[in-house]
């Protein structure tokens, strides 16, 4: 059973917005907000039955792609203009690596996002695209038609769709949003953690850090400046202010029901076992351990969380448990044993009740 199991979750289709929220609104929205919400559902579900099709599709457009030098500090960006189609193949070219801006904000939107992504894994982790090996950034803008969800497919692509204008709008807009895909490819490629239960929720929670360490990286602003907020442009008016929060999880719109802590852990088989909602366990750990640390999260925190993702102990299956720990020892090796970094990292964790 469990390679079976491992196998179905390898290139899992991993997405900002989580089905038990449509799944919500579809139950409380207005009729709109229904409609909207079972439109991207459909879509969703859909997606997942043409996937593997449509990465035979692109395979070989994805050769030629392959970057030419293993330089890194220059991304490989590519946008593609879906033209609201749902077909699996690869759309338009709309704008390529060194391309000035286009006229349709969308593209533009994707392409600065990649290139601020890049910028903060480079710059601050010394991490060279998705692979740490010159990846080439593909992002599909316009997928479908009131499209409300962005995903990284397991394969390389980054969709995005334009947003039904009352859950959410343009999926673009917000940089958080598009660092937080990226970065479910960053994760692939270091422990591959399976997009189901703990290591699922673990999964979601190493994006939504990794979101926000861009937007803040590119705001220039501190832990304690930061919103912590995931999603803050990209929701509409049924949504606001935002789809997650990392400081207060379960706050962030009247649909949110993250918990904070291990004592509101919750125990669903809907979205792959709740990695949408239990996500904001550890999210809200890293928050409390980067304000602890003070100044910039990304310079010990985000440091921290990092070398954790790629600790020889953190396996596929890893839960909370074991990457807490792995935090702690990572900790203490680029700190010290005795460090108030160490400390901090120890203070999230116990805020989150998540026991070593
Ligand atoms: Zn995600």
């Amino acid at each position: 059973m469990r390679p079976t199991h491992l196998h179905q979750h390898r290139s899992p289709v991993a997405c900002i917005v989580p089905p038990d929220l449509l799944r919500d609104i579809i139950r409380n929205g207005t009729e709109e907000e229904r409609w909207a919400a079972a439109d991207t559902m459909a879509i969703d579900t859909t997606f997942r039955t043409l996937r593997a099709a449509f990465a035979a599709t692109v395979a070989a457009t994805k050769v030629a792609m392959l970057p030419m030098g293993g330089q890194g500090g220059q991304p490989q960006r590519t946008i593609y203009d879906q033209k609201n189609s749902t077909a699996i193949a690869l759309g338009t070219v709309a704008r390529t690596e060194g391309q000035p801006a286009v006229r349709d904000a969308a593209v533009n939107e994707a392409y600065d996002g990649f290139g601020a992504t890049y910028k903060f894994f480079w710059e601050v982790l010394g991490r060279n695209s998705t692979d740490n090996a010159g990846m080439p950034i593909l992002g599909l803008v316009h997928y479908s038609t009131n499209y409300a969800n962005a995903f990284w497919d397991g394969q390389g692509h980054m969709f995005f769709g334009d947003g039904d204008g009352r859950l959410f709008v343009r999926l673009t807009k917000s940089v958080d949003v598009i660092g937080h895909e990226l970065a479910h490819g960053v994760t692939q490629y270091e422990a591959n953690l399976v997009y189901q239960g703990q290591s699922g929720a673990l999964n979601e929670s190493m994006s939504d850090v990794f979101g926000s360490l861009v937007k803040q990286y590119a705001k220039n602003q501190t832990a304690k400046q930061a919103d912590w907020l995931i999603g803050k442009d990209v929701v509409g008016p049924t949504l606001k202010p935002a789809l997650r929060s990392m400081k207060a999880p379960g706050t962030a719109n009247p649909y949110d029901k993250q918990p904070a802590n291990m004592d509101k852990f919750v125990y669903t088989a809907a979205d792959n076992g709740g990695v949408h909602i239990n996500s904001g366990i550890p999210n809200h750990a890293f928050y409390v351990a980067a304000t602890a640390m003070g100044g910039k999260a990304w310079e010990k925190a985000g440091r921290i969380w990092y070398d954790s993702l790629r600790d020889a102990k953190i396996r596929p299956t890893s839960g909370f448990k074991a990457f807490a720990r792995a935090t702690v020892r990572q900790a203490q090796m680029r700190f010290g044993d005795t460090s108030a970094e160490v400390d901090a990292v120890r203070a999230g964790w116990d805020k989150a009740k998540v026991k070593m």
